[in-house]
């Protein structure tokens, strides 16, 4: 099928999405520009803020591909404190973002899971709740979902990873900490309990086909998610997954194939938000604009003190370590304008798909 043609369909099948995915030279370049198209028509040129706060690399999981897994002994582990959390929040209100997410290890014990619900309730008590909560705190049971809920979080991402099962357990240890269909019945409760739903996958994994990518695609459409984050996967050197480091894309390929993925999922869920990941900006030093360029809308600035942000090296060379929070929002201003996107202040930037939902 021609491109032109292909681009012009109202629903994408899967052989549609693998001709997509395998577009080169003209036709990549066309599958771009009309994401870019369909993004300004619906949600216009803006993006929208979350400040990052990457709360602990406590974890007890360990995840073949993560730099901050719990069988990694050269990390040093950290905590923030509610003091230095809040002081995050406060600078986040202060800088205008909207929005804080909080990010971390995941840690199921309930002194982590009632200091989250504490920490969720002092941040809703900044300028009459001015500030949208999300979060991205792995899995955890029902109950602890509804009850951040309750406090006022009300977006949380939580990453498939791969929505094939044989791949997810090709970078996942196979035990009962890791388990496929747990991630999935986590991420149906999210949505049922009426959390804004964020899932995502990494890009460019070892063993990872085209395939595999349409089929995630198709799972994000099948979930009908608020939001999406995905980031092209970057090998960690003291990780078990980095032996196969030299079977992957090169960083060029695993960006434009991520910028592939955002911009298909773009014309497949034209409402949803869509993070452009700061690993997307590792591998390549234009890889936010270029995210955003390709159908991306949220950006995820960093406000975890530089103290800390070392330690959270979940693939290396991340992007703005060293980067202060007023820098950065100079900054991004700065280049979000450079390709005409207009960064908002002072909004939550729900994403416009769950909006309608809720009001139908
Ligand atoms: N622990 C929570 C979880 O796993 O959902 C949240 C924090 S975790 C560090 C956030 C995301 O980082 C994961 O969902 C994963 O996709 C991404 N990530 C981890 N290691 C990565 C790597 N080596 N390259 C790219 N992304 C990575
Ligand atoms: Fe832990 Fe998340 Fe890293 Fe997995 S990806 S090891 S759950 S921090």
């Amino acid at each position: 099928m021609s491109i032109a043609h292909l681009l012009s369909k109202n629903f994408l099948e899967k052989e549609d999405l693998l001709q997509l995915l395998a577009a080169e030279g003209d036709d990549y370049e066309q599958l771009l520009k009309r994401a870019l198209e369909v993004k300004l028509s619906v949600l216009d040129n803006k993006v929208h803020l979350r400040g990052l706060i990457e709360l602990s690399n406590i974890c007890r999981k360990s995840c073949l591909y993560c730099g901050v897994r719990s069988d990694n002994r050269k990390v040093e582990r950290y905590a923030l404190t509610d003091d230095e959390v809040l002081e995050c929040a406060r600078l986040a209100h202060q800088l205008g973002y909207g929005s804080v997410a909080i990010q971390s290890g995941e840690r199921n014990d309930r002194e982590f899971t009632d200091r989250i619900t504490r920490l969720v309730t002092r941040i809703k008590e900044i300028d009459g709740g001015s500030l949208g909560i999300t979060l991205s705190l792995g899995e955890q049971s029902e109950e602890v979902y509804r009850q951040w809920f309750e406090a006022g979080a009300h977006r949380y991402l939580l990453r498939i990873e791969s929505s094939t099962e044989e791949l997810y357990y090709k970078i996942h240890p196979r035990d009962e900490r890791h388990d496929f269909h747990k991630r999935l019945e986590c991420i149906d409760t999210l949505l049922r309990l009426g959390y804004q739903t964020g899932t995502g996958v990494m890009v460019g994994l070892p063993f990872q086909t085209l395939d595999n990518l349409a089929d995630d695609l198709l799972f994000f459409r099948s979930k009908d998610v608020a939001m999406v984050g995905m980031g092209p996967y970057i090998p960690h050197p003291d990780t078990p997954l980095y032996q196969f480091a030299n079977q992957i894309p090169a960083p060029d390929e695993r960006m434009r194939l991520t910028l592939k993925m955002i911009a298909i999922l773009r014309l497949m869920m034209p409402e949803i938000n869509m993070v452009a990941a700061t690993a997307n900006e590792t591998v390549d030093p234009m890889g936010r604009e270029k995210a955003i360029q390709a159908g991306a809308n949220v950006i995820m600035p960093n406000l975890t003190p530089n103290a800390y942000r070392e330690d959270y090296l979940i693939y290396p060379d991340k992007a703005c370590v060293n980067d202060k929070p007023e820098q950065c929002r100079s900054c991004l201003d700065l280049r979000m304008k450079a390709i005409h996107h207009e960064v908002l202040y002072n909004a939550w930037g729900d994403s416009v798909a769950f909006t309608k939902k809720k009001r139908e």
